[in-house]
């Protein structure tokens, strides 16, 4: 059995207060880890020892120190690459191929970070010429960074790579329900030759991300989760003014016009909404369908969803695992549920798949609800499971303004051979990232966010970077005169 423990100050401790949590497998419930559950007593403890580094030697580290930090740290992934994969599996249920996918994902952003880090240097501003006027990047200071469930070591590296590349001290906190890939990461910090206190890993539920949203002595929280926990990190970050990060949830529509190839767009529908069981902030879940092409449509979709092939993530034929936990299981079917109240027809799916490997575990069969209306409630709220809505559009003005017409703006996409089209779309969808023929890739380089509900800020790209710094002006009078303004 796995036993996790806290990372605090250069070592491993159990929490103050003691407790653990059973880490469950969602595939069959079976516990597969005991893991340390801290509170408010443990983060502060963490806080304050990221308090103390930074205020010491630690800002003093040269940018080339911290990229070669950030490359040992990929060498690291790369070398645990597949323990760290058959972690992710067993604690979040995605198939292995996915949580292979996500560590050379991972691995990747290190190593770009490493590279944005080394290439950093200060502007020289124009200025008289007995003045230097600089602008430097500076780090931010103690950084809270907390993760979700779904995506637990990708969500980790996007915030710790740029945190500590920039110089800042952090404190994870990783999804009580998925701490496993983190804490294995912790371990391979331990093995390098950090000052104690730079990084931080404190386990634990809400009031731990309470901590280090509401403390005073953290300069900058980033959480990724969802809007109910954002809205309460926001509020409670006012208390000391600190810079904050939200990537929250979203409603994202997968826009299909009539001049798509079809086969290509039906097949990419299913890639939206059905990686990772659509346990995914971007999951094309909302289908759009111009009406000439929609029953036909529907009917290939239909075709494919009792062949997905559902089972354990680690057997190599499976294409979708089960959902996170049973309170996740519990509500997308209650959704669904509400969705054919509304009106919704159920095409596929909406239940528990039928055989004895199923009775144990968070399963689900793909499910598909067609006639879906842009008024009903499961065209706007977030279902956050493998369920595909299926909605009718005349024109694209209509489908336009039915796709914006949502408090969240994370990702949206496109399927049309018109290039006049696809730019006018992907100029008028109010989406942090629209894709035009695709759904899903990103990559270190592209900056990736929400408008809206969906966060604030960006996470990856340059931007990705300068959220963890404070620009600085530094002026330097190399010549100071008297002006003999006042009283001369
Ligand atoms: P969640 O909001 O329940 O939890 C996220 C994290 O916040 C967890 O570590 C949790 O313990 C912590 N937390 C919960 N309440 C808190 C509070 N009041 N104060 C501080 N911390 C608190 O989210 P989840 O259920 O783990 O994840 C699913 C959500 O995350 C979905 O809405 C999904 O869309 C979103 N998400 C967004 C992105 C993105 O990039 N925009 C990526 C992945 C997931």
């Amino acid at each position: 059995m796995i036993q996790t423990q806290l990372y605090i100050d250069g070592q491993w401790r159990s929490p103050l207060e003691g407790g653990t949590r059973d880490i469950l497998n969602p595939a069959d419930e079976a516990v597969i880890a005991q893991a340390a559950e801290g509170t408010r007593a443990d983060a502060r403890l963490a806080i304050a020892a990221a308090r103390q580094a930074f205020d010491g030697p630690w800002r003093q580290t040269s940018i080339r120190d911290r990229a070669k930090l950030l490359n040992n740290i990929a060498g690291l992934i790369d070398r645990d690459a597949e323990e760290l994969a058959r972690l992710e599996s067993l604690n979040t249920g995605k198939t292995l191929t996915e949580s292979r996918t996500d560590m050379g994902d991972i691995a990747a952003t290190f190593r770009y970070f490493a590279g944005l880090v080394a290439s950093e240097s200060g502007a020289v501003n124009e200025a008289p010429h007995h003045v230097i006027s600089r602008t430097l990047r500076e780090p931010v200071g103690v950084c809270g960074l907390i993760t979700p469930w779904n995506y637990p070591l990708l969500q980790a590296a996007w915030k710790i790579a740029p945190a500590l590349g920039a110089g800042n001290t952090v404190i994870i906190k990783p999804s009580n329900l998925t701490p496993l890939t983190t804490h294995h990461f912790t371990k391979l910090i331990a093995e390098l030759d950090l000052p104690a206190g730079v990084f931080n890993l404190v386990t634990g539920g809400a009031e731990v991300g309470a901590e280090l949203a509401e403390s005073r002595d953290a300069d900058l929280v980033s959480f990724t989760g969802g809007a109910f926990a954002g809205e309460s990190i926001m509020k409670a970050a006012t208390g000391n003014f600190k810079r904050i990060g939200l990537e929250l949830g979203g409603k994202n529509p997968n826009i299909v016009f009539a001049d798509a190839d079809l086969d290509v767009a039906v097949d990419y529908a299913l890639n939206a909404a059905f990686f990772h069981a659509g346990q995914v902030c971007s999951a094309g879940s909302r289908l759009m369908i111009e009406d000439s092409i929609y029953d036909a449509f529907v009917a290939k979709l239909a075709e494919r969803l009792p062949r997905i092939a559902i089972g354990n993530g680690f057997h190599a034929e499976t294409q979708m695992g089960p959902v996170q936990s049973a309170q996740q299981h519990e509500k997308i079917l209650r959704m669904v549920q509400a969705g054919v109240a509304e009106g919704a027809r159920l095409v596929h799916g909406g239940k528990r798949p039928e055989g004895d490997v199923y009775r144990k575990g968070y399963w689900l069969q793909p499910t598909l609800l067609a006639d879906v209306t842009a008024d009903m409630n499961i065209a706007k709220e977030e279902i956050f499971g493998p369920v595909i809505t299926a909605e009718r559009f005349r024109s694209e003005d209509e489908a336009l303004r039915a796709a914006n017409d949502t408090p969240y703006g994370l990702a949206a996409a496109v399927w049309t051979r018109d290039l006049d089209k696809a730019n006018r779309m992907s100029r008028a969808l109010r989406f942090g990232t629209v894709w035009v023929n695709d759904y899903h890739p990103y990559f270190p380089e592209a900056p990736w966010g929400g408008y809206k509900a969906s966060g604030i800020g960006r996470e990856l790209a340059r931007i990705g970077l300068d959220e963890y710094t404070e620009l600085k002006h530094s002026y330097i009078n190399l010549a100071p005169k008297a002006m003999g303004w006042f009283g001369a």
